[in-house]
């Protein structure tokens, strides 16, 4: 891998693609998503957990991981959740003059990608990874995109798409009921393709414009005028992602609890729901069955 930057450097790379990623709420909402860069075949630079992609910075907000060793331990067979994580915690590397961070759950999957990842939950691939017709839309927009069925972020996730890592070229990953991931061997490739994904979903599908997010102590205006067209009961009866059982449960819908966070989450979900009907498609609803989410 000939990408060999100083960590600094590195640093600051990963942090631009955070912003990339991160910057708007019709691609991450909450603490979802993530960004990471590898400086060669054994070192990576990840999203540390429980930061939010716009507050990873060139000083802090992020892990250096041996992706090397966690490369070959999912390569080398089946592994239980809590071990992948033990496994991927042990591996997070001293960085100096910053105090150590817990390294995303999600490095194991990272790890297998090409140099620079941007993983994020894109509302606009959302609306493929959701519905009921959506895989057989994206695999006539994007040929050469991999679809990888729904797994919890994890062991099993990272072997589907261990599955299907195996060309290093740019890479297109539609994540059921998830989101979407993006390599690609340069960081500029891996910020165009992230951009020229959701550019061509937008286009083709005809989508309508994000609606703003508004900062609001309790449910926005724009969330409860859409809870109440959908109702509560609709909402619990199709779940159609964890980060919507996570953070859009009875609580929330009542106004309770990390609103900013779920004001975004809510906002996606509405947006990719209306897509979905405007279309005249049904929601993935089996998903949550099938996935024991209800
Ligand atoms: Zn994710």
């Amino acid at each position: 891998m000939p990408f060999d930057p100083s960590l600094d450097k590195a640093a600051e790379l990963l942090a631009r693609l955070a912003r990339a990623a991160g910057a708007s709420p019709d691609l991450t909402q909450g603490g979802g998503g993530n960004v990471s860069l590898k400086l060669n075949s054994e070192r990576m630079l990840i999203k540390a957990s429980g930061v939010r992609l716009r507050d990873v910075s060139p000083r802090g907000g992020y892990a250096l991981v041996n992706c090397g060793n966690i490369r070959r331990r999912i390569a080398s067979g089946p592994c239980g959740e809590e071990e992948l994580s033990g496994f991927i915690c042990a591996q997070a590397l001293p960085v100096k003059g910053m105090r150590p961070a817990r390294p995303s759950v999600e490095a194991g999957f990272h790890s297998l990608l090409n140099t620079a990842v941007i993983h994020t939950h894109s509302a606009y691939a959302n609306i493929l990874n959701m519905s009921a017709e959506g895989p057989a839309l994206a695999r006539k927009l994007f040929p050469n995109a991999e679809f990888i069925p729904y797994r919890s972020p994890g062991p099993r996730l990272c072997a589907a798409i261990n599955e299907r890592a195996a060309a290093r070229g740019p890479q297109i990953f539609f994540l059921a009921n998830h989101g979407l991931a993006v390599s690609h061997a340069g960081m500029e490739g891996a910020l165009e393709l992230n951009a020229a994904v959701n550019e061509t979903i937008r286009r083709r599908l005809a989508l309508p414009a994000y609606p703003a997010v508004a900062l609001s102590p309790g449910l926005s205006a724009h969330n409860a005028a859409a809870l109440a067209r959908y109702g509560t009961a609709f909402m619990a009866a199709n779940i159609l992602s964890p980060d919507q059982a996570l953070y859009c449960g009875p609580d929330a819908l009542e106004g309770r609890g990390d609103m900013e966070a779920v004001n975004e989450v809510l906002t996606a979900l509405f947006y990719i729901l209306d897509c979905i009907r405007g279309r005249g498609a049904d929601p993935d609803v089996p998903f949550q069955r099938r996935n024991g989410l209800v």
